[in-house]
């Protein structure tokens, strides 16, 4: 398996394109279908696989005309099966897809939609976490509560902490001048918002990134009780 390639898309998301095997790959969260068609195409990769991580627009919005140009597999959450485009395979916590040599965990992380799933690659050390975890930030709890989304950082931040997170939006700015009013004495995040300052500034992307970083960095994944979760949630919110 190569390194998975960032695919920029509408606003501010990140498409995943996942080689893992010659001349294959998988595709994670296609907001659109064009730039994710002809990054395959530029690399002689057939897309195989569609890997949905919920079902908001930006996500799915690729997958009918993906799976029309290329006749792949859609695989998406069990629990949100009626709104996937195209979907082939429901899946949910426990279950594994397998993608030749390699296998993908998933992960239930239902908090910023009520089916939410994540996929990690152990294999790769890779999380694919959609609009669960982001850097120094988490998904707006859209359908479920603080205590979902405080489960579902807690099953994350327990994969090895080399693992390089994928996530689905390039939030990181707004996260990290967020995450500094929590913890103004964070020496690590301080620098991260520096780091990540001079990346956009730059016009340079701050995903992919390492969990390491999120346990050193984000207050959510730092957040000790569900409450304190909510209430940093909430904040953000009107940030
Ligand atoms: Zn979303």
């Amino acid at each position: 398996m190569t390194k998975p390639v960032r695919i920029p898309a509408l606003s501010d998301n990140y498409v995943w394109l996942l080689p893992y095997a010659p001349g294959l790959a998988a595709v994670v969260d296609p907001a659109v279908a064009e730039p994710v068609l002809e990054a395959a195409e530029a690399r002689g990769l057939r897309i195989s696989h569609i890997l949905n991580t919920h079902w908001h627009p930006d996500h799915v919005g690729g997958n009918a005309a993906i799976k029309a140009a290329t006749g792949c597999t859609v695989v998406g959450p069990a629990r949100e099966a009626a709104r996937i485009p195209g979907l082939d395979l429901g899946v949910d916590e426990g279950d594994r897809v397998a993608l030749c040599d390699i296998h993908l965990d998933v992960l239930f992380v239902g908090a910023h939609t009520a089916g939410h799933i994540a996929y990690h690659v152990p294999a790769a050390r890779l999380l694919f976490s959609g609009d669960t975890l982001f850097a120094m930030g988490c998904g707006r709890l859209f359908e479920g509560t603080a205590a979902d989304m405080f489960a579902a950082l807690g099953k994350l931040k327990a994969l090895p902490a080399d693992t390089l997170v994928c996530c689905a939006h390039e939030y990181s700015l707004s996260n990290a001048r967020f995450a500094v009013t929590v913890e103004p004495d964070n020496a690590a995040l301080q620098a991260r918002l520096k780091a990540v300052e001079a990346a956009r500034a730059a016009a340079q992307p701050t995903v992919p990134f390492r969990l390491s970083e999120e346990l050193e960095t984000n207050p959510f994944v730092r957040a000790d009780t569900i409450a304190e979760l909510g209430a940093r949630r909430s904040a953000k919110d009107a940030f």
